[in-house]
């Protein structure tokens, strides 16, 4: 047995665990080597990467470069030239600070590094793998720096091969790019990946770097955000209220330039919005925030993306009320253009919908089982609630007091013992009581649709191909190059779900033709929430993508709590849901129905 002493760890042990910290994946690595770049005062960056990073990461940059005699001290950790004294740390004006992504990075892959000083004539070019220095030589290079970083994770093979997909990868970082991208509208950056141009994107003012990252049809959805305090300067814009997204993706906050997650400022964002957005509707803005950089603690999380305030309500009023105010003025100037075709720019939920009823009742006649007739395009916000209470309050609560259902002393019951024609009938429009040998079924229609329609598509990707209802007029959808990136990845199981469409140039998906199952309005939504559920749901990993798509599908065709139910209907649900593989439980792991014995009643009645 090996002695307990208590020792220092060596050197390259230290930075490997460090690494750990700052290096998750080939997007991390992207991120460190560009915000580098930027604190160098480059005003050309170039990214290339392979196979999603994992074997190549290079980052080009025509800024200081490192001067000789300091090359190897930049690699060392706690090495930094950005702060000096922990003072410095309330004063921060450039991305790193921490001195450590350099050391991190080189403890876990391969890294050249080729530097050049403006004034010096020759380059330097060094090798290091795993910490070790390996190569050391004068080189002939550009003015800048370029950072090749190979075999990431080349020595942790745990961390290797928790890696996703190329595609995947190749999206987080496609992520991190435009968040820094975005960040520096005045920098150019070039982005290739296997040997094509991602992204060219010329220097220029934010609205610019906007339609060149995000396409073109970005223009006319921007109302721009200004206002100057003492407390914030507050700059950016945010999209007109039409094109908010039921998926996020599209918020982003910079203070001081750099891109940060707040959930308290992205809630002040959305307060100014109330009444405009139909409920689970999110707005895009892309808002910088100047403030006193002592006012503002950046140190709390590693990787940096979170922020605490000191000023954080005065903030939250301010930016609430000066987005309120952009919002009103767009509303009572919006923009007056001839040339447009209004067919191409209107928003596609509004097509069927009569404009001066935006929040549809329920249809109360819709019978999933029988007609094609598209489902409200929204429902209201009532109806939404009452979905989310009986979610979360569930049956166990409802019915039986005593012995709250579980979900593990349910998995051993036998089948439903439901014998077609019973007798049933529709409660509270949500839940079918059913007459059973053995008890009263109390069913969750929407849960047990989730699983009719859940399987039914499960089925169609996997063994047979679903039926497709070909569209008379294609739909032109846009989307972000992000977006499509998802979408090529997703290409094969959509088109066995019974989508038809070409992905073309400019980001432009022209959809032919569709699933029958799901009505026309609501494929631009449809296909938008297919994306954001993917790449959500293969970050955390624990579903397939056959899966993943789905739970998008039977989450947003399936009948809802609130909708009626015919006679006919009932008695087709039930029986389609016992048809099922599995009838205990939805696609998102909830009790679709309880049993209420004799013996319950007869207890109750004592
Ligand atoms: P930090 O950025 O927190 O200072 P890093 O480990 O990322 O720590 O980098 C260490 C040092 O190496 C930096 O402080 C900087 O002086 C130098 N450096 C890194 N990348 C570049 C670059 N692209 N151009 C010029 N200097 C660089
Ligand atoms: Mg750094």
């Amino acid at each position: 047995m090996t002695e307990k002493r208590i020792q220092l760890l060596p050197e390259h042990v230290a930075n490997q665990i460090a690494a750990g910290e700052v290096v998750q994946r080939p997007a991390s690595v992207v991120k460190e080597l560009m915000e580098n770049a930027i604190d160098a005062g480059s005003d050309l960056i170039q990214l290339i990467v392979k196979e999603g990073g994992k074997t190549l990461i290079q980052v080009t940059d025509n800024g200081s470069g490192i001067p000789e005699e300091q090359v190897e001290l930049a690699f060392q950790r706690h090495a930094t030239s950005k702060i000096r004294q922990a003072e410095d740390l309330f004063q921060i004006q450039s991305k790193g600070f921490r001195g450590e992504a350099l050391a991190s990075i080189a403890a876990i892959a391969h890294v050249e590094l080729q530097t050049r000083q403006a004034q010096d004539e020759t380059g330097l070019r060094v090798r290091i793998e795993g910490g070790t220095l390996k190569e050391k030589e004068a080189c002939a290079s550009q003015v800048g720096s370029s950072f090749s970083v190979k075999q990431l994770f080349y020595n942790i093979p745990a961390r290797r091969n928790f890696l996703k997909s190329d595609a995947v990868e190749l999206r987080h970082i496609t992520e991190e790019f435009q968040r820094i991208a975005l960040a520096h509208p005045e920098v150019a950056f070039r982005f290739y990946s296997n040997g094509n141009v991602l992204f060219d994107l010329p220097p220029g003012n934010l609205k610019l770097r906007l339609v060149h990252v995000l396409g073109a049809k970005t223009k006319e959805k921007l109302v721009p955000v200004e206002e100057e305090t003492d407390v914030v300067n507050l700059s950016g814009f945010i999209l007109k209220p039409d094109y908010a997204k039921k998926s996020r993706g599209e918020q982003y906050f910079f203070v001081n330039n750099r891109f940060v997650k707040s959930p308290y400022l992205h809630h002040a964002v959305m307060a100014a919005y109330e009444g405009l957005l139909p409920a689970n509707f999110y707005p895009g803005y892309f808002l910088f925030l100047e403030v006193d950089p002592a006012r503002l603690d950046v140190n709390i999380h590693p990787t940096k993306t979170e922020v605490k305030f000191e000023d954080e309500q005065t903030l939250y009023a301010i930016l609430r009320s000066a987005i309120k105010h952009s919002l009103g003025q767009f509303q009572v100037a919006p923009t007056l253009d001839f040339n447009r075709d209004p067919n191409l720019d209107t928003p596609y939920e509004y097509e069927s919908k009569n404009p001066e009823k935006p929040l549809l009742q329920v249809d109360s006649s819709f019978n999933p089982f029988k007609d094609s007739s598209p489902r409200p395009a929204r429902v209201s916000k009532e109806q939404i609630e009452a979905t989310t209470e009986v979610y979360e309050s569930g049956f166990s609560s409802l019915l039986i007091e005593e012995e709250p259902e579980t979900t593990e002393n349910r998995l051993f019951e036998e089948e439903p013992d439901y014998v077609e024609g019973m007798s049933c009938f529709q409660w509270k429009r949500k839940y079918l009581l059913v007459d059973s040998p053995k008890g009263l079924l109390a069913v969750d229609q929407s849960r047990a649709h989730q699983r009719v329609i859940y399987e039914t598509f499960l089925g169609s990707m996997t063994v047979q191909a679903a039926a497709s209802q070909q569209l008379l007029f294609p739909l032109e959808l846009h989307f972000s190059k992000k977006q499509m990136m998802a979408l090529t990845e997703i290409e094969d199981s959509l088109k066995a779900l019974g989508f038809d469409f070409a992905i073309g140039e400019d980001q432009v998906l022209s959809v032919h033709g569709i699933p029958s199952l799901l009505p026309e309005g609501r494929i631009p939504h449809l296909i938008e929430q297919l994306i954001a559920d993917y790449e959500e749901g293969m970050s955390a990993g624990e579903w397939t993508q056959a899966e993943l798509l789905a739970r998008t599908l039977c989450r947003s065709v399936s009948i809802r709590s609130g909708d009626v139910l015919e006679k006919e209907a009932q008695q087709a649900l039930l029986s389609e849901w016992l048809a099922c593989k599995e009838t205990l439980l939805s696609p998102f792991h909830k009790l679709i129905y309880i049993r209420i014995s004799e013996g319950d009643i007869h207890k109750k009645l004592n």
